[in-house]
């Protein structure tokens, strides 16, 4: 049978993926987990989210063929590479946890778990991570299913659309939970340099520690990477205060299932999107310090770099008209605008810069402009001259076609990393 359980956290605190160990606890005694628990992303635009859009699957049965340590919680976690499916009803147990650990009185907070035999449409799961679904939808996946859906109801999408993922492409994350949280950097650098299979633990940058969460959560931190087994060896690296327990969750992270390529004209708000143009309007600073610009293909969208991303700005501030460029973000909804992940620079435009007016054929001394794209004049003798008669000089742009991202501080849980496009 599959578990899907989601949004059992509030902004002051919990974490779903907590009240999936908890889970794994109580049923690893009954039966056996089929594979990684599953941490799926979904939609990271919808603003109902709590925070990342994380919601788990669980698969458990009998397992047989090889069987593999994934974590600790009180004793020795094991998930097996395959199994048998078994089905129960499960809800008192899921009921009880969910009970003593979701944030119900958090008017934002509205748990689910769904208990299905089998896996829904993976369909249902693409349209959860690059649309907006409704609650409809979801029990329309959940034919022969036990659900529970507490106050709005709303956490059953997630929790079909995390069991309806499929892991065509796919990453992990081993997280760890401890009451007190400290973490020593100097040891996060060492994991992030030996640790070649792992990605977006350290912003070197912006000197941050990005395996910490800054939210009130019981999480103390969550190193991703390509490896499961590196991630062990990662965890042994960091130094830290008591990890109380640890799981390693599969997941959609950093894949960059949530884009989709589009058209300007087909562009909508909450989506996440791939769009080629060229640059329209230059690149301007607006209060706050973000750094907006346009594109086109036949239509005109705005472009956003937030001052979250930091030195990103400097490579967007270069961007000039008649650039091509590829845009990878998410859709804000008022203004119609992405928020860029990251850019590839197809083409750079050569962009001219004036050095000196014309010269007077007859006197030698330099004309004097007439006014913007109205030519020269020379104030003595009066003779006139084009535009095009000025000296020019290409500019050294400061950028190279390729792609940028925006740094680890600022990356987005579903966002690949050029490091994993083996780009950087
Ligand atoms: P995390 O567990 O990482 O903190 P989160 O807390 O940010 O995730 P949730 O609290 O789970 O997010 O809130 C997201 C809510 O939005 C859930 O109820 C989920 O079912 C719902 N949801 C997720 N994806 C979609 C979607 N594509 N369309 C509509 N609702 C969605």
């Amino acid at each position: 049978m599959w578990i899907g359980i989601d949004d059992t956290d509030s902004a002051q605190g919990g974490c779903t993926t907590y009240v999936a160990t908890e889970v794994i606890k109580e049923l690893s005694n009954k039966f056996d987990l089929i594979g990684f628990p599953r941490l799926v992303r979904l939609n990271p635009n919808i603003p109902w989210k709590t925070r990342g859009n994380g919601a788990i699957a669980l698969h458990f049965g009998h397992g047989y063929g090889k069987k593999f340590e994934i974590g600790h919680i009180g004793k020795k976690i094991y998930a097996y590479e395959k199994g048998i499916n078994k089905f129960e009803d499960v809800s008192e147990e899921l009921e009880k946890i969910i009970h003593a650990r979701a944030f119900l009185e958090d008017e934002k907070t509205n748990p689910a778990f769904v208990i299905c035999r089998k896996k829904p449409s993976y369909s249902f799961y693409k349209k959860a991570v690059r649309s907006i679904v409704t609650i409809e939808e979801a029990k329309m996946e959940t034919k022969n299913c036990i659900y529970k859906a507490y106050k709005n109801g709303r956490g059953i999408i997630g929790s079909v659309a995390a069991i309806s993922w499929k892991p065509y492409d796919r990453t992990y994350e081993l997280i760890t939970y401890a009451r007190k949280k400290w973490v020593d950097e100097e040891s996060v650098i060492k994991m992030d340099k030996e640790c070649k299979s792992c990605f977006d633990n350290y912003d070197y940058e912006n000197k941050y520690i990005a395996i910490m969460p800054h939210a009130n959560s019981p999480v103390l931190y969550g190193i991703r990477g390509e490896d499961a087994d590196e991630l062990k060896k990662a965890m042994g690296i960091v130094i830290s205060s008591q990890i109380e327990r640890w799981i390693i969750f599969e997941t959609n992270q950093a894949t960059d299932e949530h884009l989709q390529k589009k058209k300007i004209k087909d562009v909508k708000p909450y989506e996440s999107v791939i769009v080629k143009g060229i640059v329209k309007k230059e690149p301007h600073v607006i209060k706050g310090g973000h750094v907006i610009f346009s594109i086109y293909d036949g239509n005109e969208i705005e472009c956003a770099a937030y001052e979250p991303t930091k030195r990103f700005r400097n490579i967007i501030k270069k961007l000039r008209k008649g650039d091509v460029v590829v845009v990878y973000g998410g859709v804000r909804k008022k203004p119609l605008t992405i928020n860029i992940e990251k850019i590839k620079i197809e083409k750079l435009a050569k962009v001219y810069e004036k050095m000196e007016n014309p010269i007077c054929p007859k006197c030698g001394k330099h004309m004097k402009s007439m006014g913007r794209g109205k030519g020269y004049r020379c104030p003595k003798c009066g003779i006139k001259a084009g535009e095009d008669k000025a000296r020019y000089e290409i500019v050294e742009r400061g950028i190279k076609p390729g792609f940028y991202e925006v740094p680890v501080v600022a990356r987005r849980h579903l966002a690949k990393p050029l490091k994993r496009m083996k780009l950087s």
